[in-house]
C-alpha cells in the first residue's frame, strides 16, 4: 500500500525549488484530477512550477503523470495512421479546422484533443462551438464513434482523457499562469500522448502574439516537446511559425469558422492555406502517405480544392451534433460593425498583436474566469495586409461588436496593436523546423 498523500509536503518541496520524482508528480496529478486537491493547492503548485521551472527528467515524469490520470485511446481497430497537430496558441489561429478533415480525407485518423481559449489566445473548441449544436465532450466511446463516421474528431479533455489537464488548463487561464515552458509543454504533449498517435506535428508560434515571443525561446519549447513526444515513441516534427501578425484576417469565433470554411473551399487567406498544407505535409511524410514534403503539400492542396476535406468536415460536424445547414450563412453574427480607419498614412506593421486577442475578449469573445460565456459573433476582421501602404482615413479593421459592449477598449487595443510607419519586411511564415 502506498503512503498517504501529503499534498502539503509536495507543495513545500516544489515551492522551495526541489524536483518532484515521477511518483510524486503522478500522485499530485491524480489528486488534481480526482478533485482531492483544492483549487488553491493546484494553483499553488502551478505557481511554483511557473517560477521554479522543472528539470528535464522531472518534466518527463510530470507529463507521463498527466497522461496517466486518464485513458490512452487505442485506435488500432481503425486500421489507419493516427496523426495530429497542436499549436502553442495564437491570434486568429484556426488552422486545425481545415487541417484535421484534410488529413482524414487522405486516409488518416485524427483524434484531436484541443483546448479552450487560454490567456489572450482563442481556443479551437470555443471556435467550433460557434456552430449551433456542436458538442466537444471528450468521452472515448463517442470519440471512436465520430472517428468511424468522419475520420476526425475535435474534443475537449474530459473526466476520461487527461483530466489533470482539464483542471490545470482552466486554472492556469484564470490565474495568469500560462507562459511557463514546462506547463505549456506538458499540457500539449500529455493531450497528444493520450490520443495514441503514430505521428504529431507541432506548430510553435513566435512573435508578439505567442506565449513565447522570442524565437530562441520558441525553439527551446519546440525541442522540449519534440523530445517528449519522441521519447514516448511518437514520430514528431515542430515548425516555428509567425505569430507577430494574426493568422488569416479574422479573430473571433464565428468569423474564424467562416475563414476556415473558405480554406476548405480552396480559397481564403494565403498564409492560412500555406500553414495548413505545410503542417499536414510533415505528417503525411511521417506516416508514409507521401514520399516527400512536396508531394504531401500537393495532396493536401488537392483535398482542399476538390471539396473532399469540406465533406469530411461536414461529417464531423454532424457526428458531433452540429447543424451542418448553418455552415452556409447561419453562424452567429451581429449587425453591429464599426470600421476603424487609419489615423495616419504609412505601411501597416504589427506592433503587439496580443492586444488583438485582448480586444476580442473586451468585446465579449473571451473569458475572465473559467465559467464565463463567450459571444461567438463578436470579433475583428483585418482589412489590410501586413506591409501594405495605407492612406489616412482608409478602413483598417472591422470591429464586430454587440451593442457597443467593450467597444471603446477594443478600439484602443486595436490601435495599440499596430503601427503605421516606414515599410518593413514581414517575418517569414515558417522560421525554423525541429
Ligand atoms: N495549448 C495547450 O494545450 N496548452 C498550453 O499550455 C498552451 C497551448
Amino acid at each position: 500500500m502506498s503512503a498517504p498523500l501529503d499534498l502539503h509536503a509536495l507543495l513545500r518541496k516544489k515551492r522551495d525549488g526541489g524536483a518532484l520524482s515521477a511518483a510524486e508528480s503522478a500522485r499530485f496529478l491524480r489528486a488534481a484530477a480526482d478533485g482531492s486537491a483544492t483549487d488553491a493547492q493546484c494553483a499553488a503548485m502551478l505557481a511554483s512550477v511557473f517560477h521554479r521551472g522543472m528539470t528535464g527528467p522531472e518534466l518527463v515524469g510530470w507529463t507521463r503523470g498527466m497522461v496517466a490520470t486518464g485513458v490512452k485511446l487505442d485506435l488500432r481497430a481503425l486500421d489507419a495512421p493516427v496523426v495530429d497537430k497542436h499549436s502553442t496558441g495564437g491570434i486568429g489561429d484556426k488552422a486545425s479546422l481545415p487541417l484535421a478533415p484534410a488529413l482524414a480525407a487522405l486516409g488518416c485518423v485524427v483524434p484531436m484533443v484541443s483546448g479552450r481559449g487560454l490567456g489572450h489566445t482563442g481556443g479551437t473548441l470555443d471556435k467550433l462551438e460557434a456552430i449551433p449544436g456542436f458538442k466537444t465532450a471528450g468521452d472515448p466511446d463517442r470519440v471512436l464513434e465520430v472517428l468511424m463516421r468522419a475520420g476526425c474528431a475535435m474534443v475537449a479533455q474530459s473526466a476520461a482523457i487527461v483530466p489533470a489537464d482539464r483542471r490545470l488548463y482552466a486554472l492556469r487561464d484564470e490565474a495568469e499562469l500560462v507562459e511557463a515552458l514546462p506547463l505549456v509543454a506538458s499540457s500539449i504533449v500529455s493531450k497528444k500522448l493520450a490520443e495514441g498517435l503514430d505521428a504529431l506535428v507541432l506548430d510553435v508560434k513566435y512573435g508578439s502574439g505567442a506565449f513565447f515571443p522570442d524565437p530562441a525561446q520558441g525553439l527551446e519549447l519546440a525541442r522540449t516537446m519534440v523530445a517528449l513526444a519522441r521519447d514516448a515513441g511518437v514520430k514528431c516534427t515542430a515548425l516555428l511559425t509567425a505569430m507577430g501578425r494574426p493568422l488569416g484576417h479574422t479573430i473571433g469565433h464565428s468569423l474564424e469558422v467562416q475563414e476556415a470554411l473558405d480554406c476548405l473551399a480552396g480559397a481564403g487567406p494565403a498564409d492560412l492555406r500555406e500553414l495548413v498544407v505545410r503542417l499536414g505535409a510533415e505528417l503525411l511524410v511521417h506516416v508514409e502517405r507521401a514520399r516527400d514534403l512536396d508531394e504531401g503539400a500537393r495532396l493536401l492542396a488537392g483535398v482542399l480544392d476538390d471539396g473532399r476535406a469540406r465533406e469530411v468536415f461536414e461529417r464531423m460536424v454532424a457526428a458531433q451534433g452540429g447543424d451542418v445547414r448553418q455552415l452556409d450563412g447561419g453562424l452567429p453574427s451581429t449587425d453591429d460593425v464599426e470600421v476603424l480607419e487609419a489615423p495616419a498614412a504609412g505601411y501597416l506593421a504589427w506592433f503587439d498583436v496580443r492586444e488583438l486577442g485582448l480586444a476580442v475578449r473586451a468585446l465579449g469573445g473571451g473569458r475572465h474566469a473559467a465559467g464565463d460565456s463567450i459571444d461567438p459573433a463578436v470579433g475583428l476582421d483585418v482589412l489590410v495586409s501586413e506591409g501594405a501602404a495605407v492612406e489616412a482615413g482608409e478602413p483598417l479593421v472591422a470591429l464586430h461588436h454587440r451593442a457597443g459592449r467593450g467597444l471603446a477598449e477594443a478600439r484602443a487595443r486595436v490601435l495599440a496593436a499596430l503601427s503605421l510607419g516606414p515599410a518593413v519586411d514581414p517575418a517569414p511564415l515558417v522560421l525554423d523546423r525541429v
